[in-house]
């Protein structure tokens, strides 16, 4: 059975586009089942019906062209109620409804399963029988198992069909939208310009050949040249292995002639796909064949293929370095964005950022949140390798993705966007303006750094300190670990910049979604495992490099705050503090005239919020890290767009955390701030504020919204509002009531700053 299923399932995801899938899904169900009838409803929001769309049993010609409305039949039945529907006699049942065209009177027995991806109901699976008889339980079991694999390859099927602009019945369609989770809020139009990492055949783009002869000029070399590599593998191996094994290099070679593969990418070339996409399409076809074959033999050739496509895969991409074009309008799309990708966009092209793994809390989003660019994140059900040159709207306040605009709904967001603009003109005034609440209580607005321009823009905003400089950021952009004196230079720029006003630099945080790609770390759970401090005690050398760096860049300015993450106990803090001390005393010795500066650590994990008092006595500040601190509480991965949903700083537990660690480190008489994502959403750092955090440090694109809505109430108003939101059981709940606080203050313009849910 489970073997069945596997090659169904294989066979359907190595369709070539919709009506393909379902064709193969009902004859292979069918034969499965030895049932009658197979056949799969689709729903069609477009026309709000259940369309029938593959058939095998009843009659062809209905296919296309019948359909039932919302919750009519027993198909609209079983999509209502998002149950399977097991019938003995169909035609009994008071739901059934006959359609003529179709056939079916004949048939009695029925089962049908609704398909649902992402709690949404696709559409639905019917078999059906002449015999008045129940499908068994196997039979039902199978069914269910089955729509559940294939309803994410539907739901992909339906998204290629959509970015044409044709829904699942073959209606034209626009206003497609994908939904993702926002990355970093605002919205913008532009286009599509997909990037993608090298030498993947699953990952190469479809794009346009500029110069068709050309590219089947490139192709042939580079198919000669990896020829040639194989040439001199088999002639390498004489006497190493038995000739019959040898030989197999001659298969090999085969595959590539100009009769087989080699002509089939040039076929592909000639209809007008650049090299490496004939090459990757033509690859995956055939290893899609070859893994769904019963005979194991064969089966392994799709390694074969796979391996020598990705030789020559190499060539094409070695000898011809892809030049990205980037548009002026940008929007950056990946499946992975990472930072070194939108690093490599001018900036003053780049417009938007979608990419299909990842979630608002990943690095990548909170880069694009400090450059200010609109973001979604976790669009996972986005064909992406098909949408380079494409118009795209990034709506990153709600989190969405738009194909195919029509004209009025494009008109509406750069309505949306003039709207933004203004908003960001209209709050230049208060860069100078202390950020107090209307009853003069004074609050503290600083930064989170990682880049040279960051600190630019922050000073522009009035930022009155660094809160977090994250220094892995540097880390990551280099393709080695920087030297001491690299290091030294990176953070002389930030202290000078800033000085006077303090700087903290968190030692280098490294591990869960952050890997460099010079010092792998390969882990099956990556956020419970080793990273941040964890790295850096395991590595004196790295740490110490980098602690005599920052204190080296310090001297004369001293503005220098250092600061751990990941702690999770004090054997941490008090390691980390003799390696300070350390290097410290050496470069006194070295006869340098550096400062002891103040040492704090990040109260981030859970176990550290229950030893904040342990920890506020061995240091002299301490930071609230609210992503994670958010993560482990709610044992949410912050980066896995599946329980996006579930994430959020406004559940109540994480509010209580909040208000222990500020009440706990206020008692023991210890600066504490926070330097999370939530501090820079305006309704949230309304809360912290009243439960006594009086230093928010936040992305510099976020700092005046921020400071407007602080400025606009009272603490009472604050405290009234957190009083409010401490009685309530749900994050959901939390937000609406802030929302609304935020509304009664008359700042509700600012309700769709960036948000942390
Ligand atoms: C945090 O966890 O809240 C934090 C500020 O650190 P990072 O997002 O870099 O993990
Ligand atoms: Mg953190």
């Amino acid at each position: 059975m489970l073997d069945q299923l596997r090659r169904i399932v294989q066979k359907v995801n190595a369709a070539k586009d919709l009506q393909s899938a379902l064709n193969i899904i009902v004859s292979r169900v069918r034969e499965s089942l030895s049932t009658q009838v197979c056949s799969v409803y689709l729903l069609d929001s477009d026309i709000n019906c259940h369309v029938l769309m593959a058939s095998e049993g009843l009659n062809e010609e209905a296919v296309g062209h019948v359909s039932l409305e919302l919750g009519e039949g027993l198909v609209g039945l079983v999509a209502k109620h998002a149950e399977p529907i097991n019938l003995q006699d169909a035609p009994l049942h008071p739901s059934y409804h006959y359609l003529k065209e179709t056939g079916e009177e004949e048939f009695h027995a029925f089962l049908g399963v609704p398909i649902i991806h992402h709690r949404a109901v696709l559409g639905v699976l019917v078999v059906q029988h002449e015999v008045r008889r129940r499908f068994d339980e196997g039979e039902e079991a199978f069914l269910i198992t089955l729509s559940a694999q294939l309803a994410g390859v539907i739901a992909h099927a339906e998204a290629t069909g959509a970015i044409e602009g044709i829904s699942p019945s073959g209606q034209k369609t626009s206003d497609t939208a994908f939904a993702g989770v926002s990355g970093s809020s605002g919205v913008s139009i532009g286009e599509a310009v997909v990037v993608f990492p090298h030498a993947d055949l699953s990952l190469i783009p479809d794009r346009r050949a500029k110069n068709i002869d050309k590219e089947i000029e490139f192709f042939a070399t580079c198919l000669s040249a990896v020829r040639g590599d194989m040439a001199k593998l088999h002639d390498k191996l004489a006497g190493q292995v038995a000739e019959e094994e040898r030989q197999l290099f001659n298969v090999y070679l085969h595959m590539l002639d100009d009769d087989a593969l080699g002509n089939e990418v040039v076929e592909r070339i000639k209809m007008g796909s650049w090299a490496q996409g004939a090459l990757a399409y033509v690859a995956n076809e055939h290893v899609q064949k070859f893994e769904t074959m019963n005979d194991d033999y064969l089966s392994e050739r799709a390694i074969d293929v796979k391996d020598l496509c990705s030789r020559v895969l190499f060539y094409l991409q070695e000898k011809e370095t892809i030049k990205t074009e980037y548009v002026d309008n940008t929007i950056l799309v990946s499946e992975e964005l990472t930072p070194g990708m939108l690093v490599e966009v001018p900036k003053a092209k780049l417009k938007g950022l979608i990419s299909v793994k990842g979630s608002g809390n990943s690095h990548v989003a909170i880069l694009a949140r400090t450059m200010g660019i609109p973001t979604v994140m976790g669009v996972v059900d986005l064909p992406y390798n098909q949408l380079d040159g494409r118009e795209l709207i990034v709506d990153g306040y709600k989190g969405e993705v738009i194909s195919n605009p029509s004209d009025q709904l494009r008109n509406r967001y750069l309505e949306i966007i003039k709207e933004q603009d203004q908003l960001i003109q209209g709050l230049e005034g208060l860069k100078d303006l202390p950020c107090e609440t209307s009853d003069g209580h004074r609050v503290h607005l600083w930064v989170n750094t990682g880049l040279m321009s960051d600190v630019m823009q922050s000073l522009d905003q009035g930022a009155e300190g660094i809160g977090l400089f994250r220094t892995e950021v540097p880390f990551l952009l280099s393709e080695r670990f920087p030297s001491e004196q690299e290091q030294t230079d990176i953070y002389r720029e930030q202290l000078l910049a800033f000085s006077p006003k303090l700087v903290t630099m968190r030692t280098l945080d490294v591990g869960g979604d952050k890997a460099l790609p010079y010092f792998p770390i390969e882990e099956a759970n990556p956020f419970l495992g080793w990273r941040g401090i964890r790295v850096t005690l395991d590595h004196p050398e790295i740490f110490t490099a980098q602690i005599r760096a920052m204190l080296r860049a310090s001297i004369g300015l001293e503005n220098l705050q250092i600061m751990l993450p990941m702690i999770s106990n004090v054997n941490e803090v008090n390691s980390a503090t003799q390696l300070i001390k350390k290097a410290y005393r050496e470069l006194v010795q070295e006869g340098l005239e550096v400062k002891y500066p103040p040492i704090g650590v990040m109260i981030e994990l859970p176990a550290a919020v229950y030893q904040t008092r342990a920890l506020c006595k061995m240091v002299d500040f301490v930071s609230v890290g609210s992503n994670d601190l958010t993560q482990y509480l709610l044992a949410v991965d912050r980066n896995n767009p599946r329980v996006a949903n579930l994430y959020s700083a406004f559940h109540p537990a994480v509010l209580s955390a909040l208000q222990f660690v500020v009440t706990e480190a206020r008692t023991e008489g210890i600066p504490v701030s926070i330097c999370g994502e939530m501090a820079g959403d305006p309704g949230a750092a309304v809360l912290l504020i009243a439960m006594g955090y009086d230093v928010l440090s936040m992305n510099a694109t976020t700092l005046l919204k921020v400071k407007s809505v602080i400025r606009s109430m009272s603490m009472e108003a604050a405290q009234d509002l957190l009083d409010q939101a401490m009685h309530l059981d749900d994050a959901q709940m939390i937000r609406s009531a802030v929302d609304l606080a935020l509304y009664n203050a008359g700042v509700d313009r600012l309700l769709r700053s960036s948000r942390t849910n």
